[in-house]
């Protein structure tokens, strides 16, 4: 078996009052499109900067491509592209100088020919001269992209790459993360959106209060806890029976989520026999939203003490 891209073991990592991780174990294979997901404070950002060696594990232990990211730094950090959610940055240097002090950072010192291959993936060509401060959110949020590729690593995390981004940069930034996937790269992802990690991610971990709580492929856990959504037009009441699986109601209108196509003849009888017309019906797969909500609510968050 080839060497894993993140080995997460039995990490856990306490704040003060806080366990932001408890006892996690985590492998996500080389080659892989991995969704991180989760609610505010689940603990994913702590668990990246944990990968990326910047802060420390109260107990368990992290490898990226086979190095110790405690033990081996070095050659974990190298092993590592990470493209972090905040926006910090110095104001005075311009694109194409923090491209070139981040690849001094990893001793590349004829770096040039891959800033601008990157520059030009990232649409920053326009923008190599100019001051840092000068450029909008997203431009920025694309430079961060460019600082975690600098040294061509293998894996590739990024938290939040597309917040605050508008829908034409969003749709450059996918772009080229599934260009870096198809070359090989390893990508760890986490995200807001869950439509885009629909649509990216080949197998996802959700995260609740420091513990995953799910780890499937992505068509697993939309089939399995997904189910199907049925959408009906109903003239008259929904039979109580059915309000345990009610999404969404609008008057005359009401989504079912069942679990599969087989119960929809039983749903649509139960109208009938409760004197309801079904004048509509649409039937199509759950989405992650509905799956990462259920997953949510089926597993109430714990004490953390
Ligand atoms: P978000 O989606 O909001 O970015 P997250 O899943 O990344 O959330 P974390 O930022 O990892 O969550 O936070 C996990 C928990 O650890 C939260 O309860 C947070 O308040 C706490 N926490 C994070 N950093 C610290 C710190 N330096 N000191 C104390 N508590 C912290």
């Amino acid at each position: 078996m080839s060497t894993a891209a993140i080995d997460v073991s039995a990490l856990t990592k306490r704040y003060a009052r806080i366990t932001a991780l408890d006892a996690i174990d985590l492998v996500v294979g080389q080659g892989e499109f991995f969704g991180l997901l989760g609610p505010n404070g689940a603990g994913k950002t702590t668990l990246i900067s944990i990968i990326a060696g910047l802060t420390r594990a109260t107990s368990g232990r992290v490898r990226v491509m086979g190095h110790d990211v405690a033990d081996d730094y070095r050659s974990a950090r190298r092993s590592l592209g990470v493209v972090p959610q905040e926006l910090v940055f110095d104001p005075f240097f311009t694109v194409r100088e923090m491209l070139r002090i981040q690849s001094g950072y990893f001793g590349l010192t004829h770096n040039d020919a891959w800033i601008d291959e990157i520059m030009a993936n990232l649409d920053l060509v326009g923008k190599a001269e100019a001051n840092m401060r000068t450029l909008s959110g997203g431009m920025k949020r694309r430079v961060l992209v460019a600082q975690a590729l600098v040294h061509r690593p293998p894996v590739i995390v990024l938290d939040e790459p597309t917040a605050g981004v508008d829908v034409e940069l969003r749709r450059g930034l996918w772009h080229f993360i599934e260009r870096l996937n198809r070359d090989g790269h390893t990508i760890v992802l986490t995200t807001h959106y869950l439509e885009e990690a629909q649509q990216m991610c080949s197998r996802i971990a959700m995260l609740k209060a420091g513990r995953i709580v799910a780890l499937e492929s992505t068509r697993d856990l939309l089939r399995r806890i997904g189910g199907i959504q049925v959408a009906i037009r109903l003239r008259g009441a929904l039979p109580p029976k059915l309000r345990d699986q009610v999404i969404e109601e609008e008057p005359e209108r009401v989504v079912l989520r069942l679990s599969h196509p087989r119960d929809v003849g039983a749903a649509l009888q139960a109208c009938r026999d409760f004197g309801s017309d079904v004048e509509d019906l649409e039937v199509g797969p759950a989405d992650l939203e509905d799956v990462f909500l259920r997953v949510m609510s089926e597993n109430p968050a714990r004490s953390l003490a």
